[in-house]
């Protein structure tokens, strides 16, 4: 069954790259593999799957012990400062940076290790409540901020958009995201390149791709229905 959801999610990111006008290889396809027991994720090692996304600090350490060491791991869950130090020179890369207080700290844990900590800036780019994130006009200043860090190399933007029935409301959402980028590429600031767009899970990754996405983050939709029970 993993076998033909996988297929059936690369058949599609391929179909909406033909559709932008894309190349395939623009859009990395982030396996979200969160819940699902380490079997489940070295069946899908064994089937190809390179990239995998976690969004729990201890659920991610344990994966990363018991999986081959040529995975790349990406932190897309919200990040605790007290729990950085467990992933710094783990994360391939991290997707949910949205305070300066976080940024902070990967600087230093980063500093100790003496890796430069790969990070993408979290845009709540529909204002949801619930969400974490930067409002829209906050990014620019706080990308200002942190383009100072030595050990922080900032790389794109992230965001996790509204759940809709109808994933062509969430256009919007993305190309208002591809468009900061375009702002923020044109302010030229040292140190920053924001190549990378991480936006589209299950639902709406085909849009995204419209839109602009270089890493879509797919979990159900290879995966199945997660089981938070267990
Ligand atoms: C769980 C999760 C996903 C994947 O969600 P699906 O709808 O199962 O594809 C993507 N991004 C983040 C940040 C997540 O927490």
């Amino acid at each position: 069954m993993l076998k033909e959801q996988l297929e059936e999610v690369e058949q599609k990111i391929q179909s909406a790259c033909e559709r932008a006008g894309r190349k395939r290889e623009e859009v990395t396809l982030i396996a979200v593999s969160k819940t699902n027991p380490v079997p489940v994720l070295e069946e899908a090692y064994g089937l190809g799957v390179r990239v995998f996304g976690e969004n729990k600090v201890q659920e991610f350490t344990g994966k990363y012990e018991a999986l081959p060491k040529d995975i790349c791991w990406h932190l897309i869950g919200h990040l605790q400062t007290n729990k950085v130090k467990y992933i710094i020179d783990k994360a391939a890369l991290i997707h949910s940076v949205d305070s300066l207080k976080l940024a902070e700290t990967i600087e230093r844990e980063a500093a100790k290790k003496n890796c430069v900590a790969k990070i993408l800036v979290e845009v709540n780019v529909a204002e949801e409540e619930s969400k974490f994130g930067l409002k829209v006009d906050e990014v620019i200043p706080f990308i200002e901020k942190i383009s100072v860090f030595e050990h922080i190399k900032v790389c794109g933007l992230m965001t996790i958009a509204p759940f809709v029935e109808n994933p062509e409301d969430n256009r919007p959402v993305f190309s208002n995201l591809q468009k900061l980028s375009v702002d923020i590429k044109e302010k030229n600031i040292d140190n920053i390149n924001v190549s990378i767009l991480s936006m589209g899970m299950t639902n709406d990754y085909e849009v995204a791709i419209e839109e602009g996405a270089t890493m879509v983050r797919v979990g159900t939709g290879i995966f199945g229905a997660r089981n938070y029970a267990v």
